[in-house]
């Protein structure tokens, strides 16, 4: 891929506005050479206005999600990414989320431009357990474990049962929920399905990738050891 095209695809303008970047000089090795249109170094070799380049295309992105944002990019309201560089909503591919949290879910949300990497992390095929804390609003009854265990629990307007998922009660209003598939809204209904009700949820985990130090609205880039917690 020429430079031009590389460029424009990782959000960085138009490919007539990156020509004339290219043009003014701006482009450049790691020795501040400029670059010439057709030439294509290293990714890690290469500089724009002195700063290192975006990372490359099948990147991972871990992102500690606030509460109040949403997973979209055409929502009117906060959307994910305006916790990213502004130039990650123009990459092509897009930048999507894996799966989706509410907009009054916070924690663990992966994003990418790898669509197989995407399908391998949310495929039911692959079992990868998300972990959801759970605040409730009134006491638990104490059967929901066996309930959400059973493989039989049908939510409301749906036909399939749901996979058996795990919970663990913390305290008589808090607790661990692992599953192994994501239907909308899917926490929030099984709790509605057991006559309780959802106040606060938290992704912590997903496979064994946790957010370990990510503030909330910070995020980083994953890497192959990441993916290997994640796969
Ligand atoms: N289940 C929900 O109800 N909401 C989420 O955001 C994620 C899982």
């Amino acid at each position: 891929m020429k430079l031009i095209k590389l460029l424009a695809n990782l959000g960085y303008g138009s490919r007539k506005d990156v020509q004339r970047m290219i043009r003014n000089g701006w482009v450049t090795d790691a020795e501040g050479r400029p670059l010439k249109e057709s030439e294509l170094i290293a990714h890690e070799e290469i500089r724009v206005d002195d700063e290192p380049l975006d990372p490359p295309h099948g990147s991972l992105i871990l992102l500690n999600k606030p509460v109040g944002y949403v997973c979209s990019t055409k929502d009117q309201g906060r959307l994910v990414y305006d916790l990213l560089p502004d130039r990650f909503r123009y990459r092509k591919p897009v930048l999507s989320t894996v799966g989706r949290l509410d907009r009054d879910t916070s924690g663990l949300l992966l994003l990418t431009d790898d669509g197989a990497l995407l399908h391998r992390i949310i495929s039911p095929k692959n079992h990868v357990p998300k972990i959801y804390e759970v605040t409730l609003e009134r006491p638990l009854s104490g059967n929901e474990a066996e309930i959400f265990a059973s493989g039989t629990l049908v939510l409301n307007s749906e036909t399939t049962p749901l996979a058996p998922a795990e919970w663990q009660a913390e305290s008589e209003t808090f607790g661990k929920l692992i599953l192994h598939e994501g239907r909308y809204h899917q926490v929030r209904r099984m709790f509605a399905a057991v006559g309780n009700h959802v106040i606060a949820l938290h992704r912590s985990q997903t496979g064994e990738l946790a957010l370990e130090g990510l503030d909330e609205g910070q995020w980083r880039l994953c890497t192959q050891v990441d993916i290997d917690k994640i796969l």
